[in-house]
């Protein structure tokens, strides 16, 4: 089940941030020049994380189709930065859970008879598109691993890879338990979502954020009052993916179906 956070406990979560590790200097300062090449970006004085609101996600695809661009995501159709996959609930209880090229064209409709595979005799009880990425993990089983410190958690709470001390041994990808993670083909790096970075870094939205629709993702820091965020993260009921891993993600659900796994 996911794990699902009450108000009152989310606020506390705020109130505690920057996390421990921050606190204890075990993350180093990153500073990175701001867009205008003029101020600094101080990645202590950010903090960010994502809300998916479920129940507005059409499942077009736009989010992994500028994923792919923005990042250089290899076309291959099993590398994916952020993906989204569809839920098919049956009356019977059974779930069916698919994405074809992480969704990044769309669904073919449940009525169409080639596919998918809509087991005979089955009735439909519902479905629904749940978009997937790197949660971000506040406590990330995948920095825990890394047996060279290639990947990192940045002080805005972005978890990183830097590419030139890789050395692309898997073990991030075998710790995390999403499957957020790949090892590039070309560079044989380990390889996932940045919440965009080199944009965020700039104030631009990721890019999966600023193309989607219906504004089913919702980015931003955590700690400003002002932002969607923070106002989705105050008055909506969250869950997280996996929550029993213990791993504390920072992309948070509303309308989490209890069968998402
Ligand atoms: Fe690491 Fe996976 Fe968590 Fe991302 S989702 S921070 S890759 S463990
Ligand atoms: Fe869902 Fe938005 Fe992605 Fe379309 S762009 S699949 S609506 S999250």
């Amino acid at each position: 089940m996911p794990k699902t956070y009450e108000r009152r406990e989310f606020l506390a979560g705020l109130l505690n941030f920057p996390p421990a590790t921050m606190l204890l200097g075990l993350v180093g300062p990153v500073k990175l020049l701001a867009a205008d090449g003029g101020d600094e970006y101080d990645p202590t004085e950010h903090y960010y994380a994502m809300g998916i609101r479920v129940e507005e996600c059409i499942g077009c695809g736009k989010c992994v189709q500028a994923c792919k661009l923005e990042n250089d995501v290899p076309d291959e159709p099993f590398y994916f930065r952020t993906w989204v996959e569809r839920y098919i609930v049956y009356t019977d209880g059974d779930v069916q859970v698919d994405s074809p090229n992480g969704g990044m064209d769309g669904f073919p409709p449940v009525a169409d008879e080639t596919f998918p595979p809509v087991a005979a005799g089955k009735e439909i009880l519902r479905t629904f598109f749940v978009p997937k990425l790197c949660n971000h993990c506040d406590n990330p089983p995948c920095v825990q691993v890394c047996p060279v410190g290639a990947t990192f958690k940045s002080q805005d709470g972005v978890v990183l890879v830097d590419e030139d001390y890789c050395i692309g041994c898997r073990y991030c990808i075998q710790a995390c338990p999403y499957g957020a993670r790949f090892l590039d083909p070309r560079t044989h790096t380990a390889n996932k979502c940045t919440f965009c970075y080199h944009r965020i870094t700039k104030g631009l939205l990721p890019a999966c954020v600023e193309v989607c629709p219906t504004q089913a993702r919702v980015f931003g820091e955590i700690g400003d009052r002002s932002t969607p965020l923070n106002r989705m993260l105050r008055m909506s009921h969250l869950e997280v993916l996996k929550p029993h891993m213990n791993t504390d993600p920072k992309v948070y659900y509303t309308a989490l179906d209890g069968e998402v796994r």
